[in-house]
């Protein structure tokens, strides 16, 4: 067996070493067990000698999202004849959101979950996690697999620290374990959870819930979130909100996370950037979302992910989806040299049509944030008789001028606003800004 290296803090020459280690390994397999990659070289005439180092890597096309969702067995490493661990499928996850609504699989063999595990722990380290701290998961269960909610709990395990679930909300009629927010406020404060961690709107709601009913949340220090963009704003005010009810240096640590990380890239301090918590698994490039093409250090461009160490799905050159920014230098906060994304990432979606005009859906929101701050809001487009309709869904509170004409500047179409209670945004783990309920 290779020797374990700590990489979180090791020097960049000794990370780099490791990476190209893995890399050649990962090849070595790839080039002959992921149908994939096979195909990508057979039409490209490359062969696995064209791929000598990770300078290399780049002579690769990069993978879509959709080219994934509509062959993911291609992406599946052929491991028979390899050691069990690298055979044997431990769990599958799902991404979700396809435009289909078909859940994409992403299988993990028990060597992966072990790498998993090296993941998740690397993640609560750089967040400051300790050895007495007690993790409340308020993470909703999924009607799929999905890893919010599941490596959450493994995260614990893999730090050896306590951890209660909340299991808040219901995902399936067939489900009947579901807490509501009074009774996951009474679990945090009875098991004197120090760590909530969940999506950031339910977090600022069993926050506020909590100051309501004057539960004891004084030992929270730290909440840990994820899934949902946090503006700047919205941080601010949901850290006040903790230090109201927790400890007065309570702080946000923001994730970038998917399924394809099975985990995510997590803030070491407030505006630190997305660390990569995993450099000999996980690889990242910054490419021109257009051309593909790499662009100059610090510049913003396409997130792409590398699996270096994976033996079930693996993905090589793989577009997240998001916009960012990824430097190499040495954290000045916590002294690591894994990459960090600078800039916090922004998806880039399809453009949607609505009522003939194409819209960004990042538009949309980013013209709602700018007003609202940290208050919750939802479009949905819905199709009616009478056409399409944009609706804009505002967490009750005071009502506020401006919304429909500030939403119509930006984006050339006109919202109807309403003032709701939250249960009436369509959530599934976590609240998307826009969603499209035509299909
Ligand atoms: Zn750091």
């Amino acid at each position: 067996m290779h020797a374990v290296i700590d990489l979180l803090y090791a020097a960049r020459e000794t990370i780099d070493a490791e990476r190209e280690r893995c890399f050649a390994e990962l090849m070595d397999l790839a080039t002959v067990r992921h149908p994939r990659t096979r195909a990508r070289l057979a039409a490209s005439g490359l062969a696995r000698s064209d791929f000598a180092s990770l300078a290399d890597l780049a002579k690769l096309p990069v993978t879509l999202k959709t080219e994934y969702m509509q062959d993911p067995d291609a992406f599946r490493l052929d491991a028979s004849g390899l050691p069990g661990e690298m055979r044997t499928v431990w769990d599958v996850m799902y991404t979700t959101g396809t435009s289909a609504g078909q859940p994409t699989p992403f299988v993990s063999t028990a060597y992966d979950f072990f790498r998993i595990l090296e993941l998740n722990r690397n993640m609560l380290r750089l967040r400051g996690a300790r050895p007495d701290d007690v993790i409340a998961n308020l993470f909703p269960l999924t009607a799929v697999p999905h890893g919010a909610f599941i490596r959450a709990l493994h995260a614990a395990a893999s730090m050896n620290l306590r951890v209660v679930a909340a299991l808040p909300g219901n995902p399936s009629p067939y489900f009947t374990l579901g807490n509501d927010l009074d009774h996951v406020v009474d679990i945090v404060a009875r098991s004197r959870a120090t760590l909530l961690w969940g999506v950031p709107s339910f977090v600022r709601r069993v926050v506020a819930r909590a100051a309501e009913a004057g539960a004891d949340f004084s030992a929270v220090r730290l909440a840990f979130v994820t899934g949902e963009g946090l503006p700047e704003v919205a941080r601010d005010e949901l850290t006040a909100a903790l230090r109201r009810v927790g400890r007065p240096d309570s702080w946000v640590s923001i994730s970038y996370g998917s399924t394809e990380i099975q985990g995510g890239m997590v803030e070491c301090a407030p505006g630190s950037g997305y660390h990569n918590p995993a450099p000999d698994q996980l690889y990242l490039e910054i490419v021109d979302p257009q051309t593909h093409l790499p662009v100059p250090p610090g510049h913003s461009g396409l997130v792409l992910l590398t699996h270096l160490k994976r033996r079930g799905t693996v993905l090589l050159r793989y577009a997240l989806g998001d916009i960012s920014v990824l430097s190499r230098s040495r954290c000045p906060h916590c002294g690591s040299w894994t990459e960090r994304l600078v800039a916090m990432p922004r998806r880039i979606d399809e453009l949607l049509k609505i009522k003939g005009t194409l819209v960004n859906p990042d538009v949309l929101a980013q013209a709602v944030e700018a007003i609202l701050g940290a208050r919750e809001f939802q479009f949905t487009i819905e199709r009616e008789p009478s056409g399409d309709r944009l609706r804009l869904k505002v967490a009750a509170g005071p009502d506020i001028a401006g919304l429909a004409e500030a939403v119509k500047k930006a984006s050339g179409v006109t919202p109807t606003v309403e003032f709701v209670a939250f249960d009436a945004f369509t959530a599934g783990w976590k609240l998307k800004r826009v969603m499209d309920l035509r299909r």
